[in-house]
């Protein structure tokens, strides 16, 4: 589902979004994140572009929970209880998925935060010995910033004030104009 709001002295941005937080029930416990902040303050001046990787890699929904493990140089993604690697899965459709947002031409994106697949910051690495690393980041997080490293990106949690949201706007105008003019 795409929403699209018109805002109206500005061109309408195109901005990737973790699709729980738009209210799509696709969380692992059939649920969503919907943010109302975000989708009043932001939502009419922007072209939503949803995304949401474990469904769309084909996890289901509800899912057992998975959580990132191992190194945090080459973390696995694992279920907690059945111990299914979706590693090598969730890279593949990443790269997939990345090559189909070439087309969308997005000026930015935000991520759900705390997620093993969208998180950007501090998402916990289950290490060998039992402790956690709090300094992980998500798979589809991390294809997408190594693909895309000057793309204005933010997770959710960092959007909570209208100062932080405006400069995250402007970050992406910027972006969008140097994408265009060049
Ligand atoms: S955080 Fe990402 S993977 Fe998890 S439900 Fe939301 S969009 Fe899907």
């Amino acid at each position: 589902m795409t929403e699209s709001h018109k805002a109206p002295t500005a061109l309408p941005l195109r901005v990737g979004v973790s699709a729980c937080l738009l209210g799509q029930n696709v969380r692992y416990d059939g649920k969503h994140k919907h943010n109302d902040f975000l989708l009043q303050q932001l939502g009419p001046h922007v072209i939503w572009v949803p995304v949401c990787p474990e469904v769309e890699m084909g996890l289901g929904t509800p899912r057992e929970p998975i959580r990132l493990e191992g190194t945090l140089h080459a973390p696995r993604l694992k279920t907690h209880n059945t111990r299914i690697d979706h590693t090598e899965a969730m890279l593949k459709w990443s790269q997939q998925r990345l090559d189909a947002l070439e087309f969308e031409t997005l000026s930015g994106y935000i991520f759900k935060s705390r997620s093993p697949s969208c998180g950007l910051f501090q998402i916990p690495v289950l290490q060998q010995d039992g402790s956690e690393c709090s300094e992980g980041r998500g798979l589809f997080a991390q294809a997408l910033t190594q693909r895309w490293p000057m793309l204005p990106v933010l997770e959710e949690a960092s959007l909570q004030s209208r100062k932080a949201l405006e400069n995250f706007r402007n970050r992406m105008y910027e972006y969008h104009h140097r994408k265009t003019s060049s």
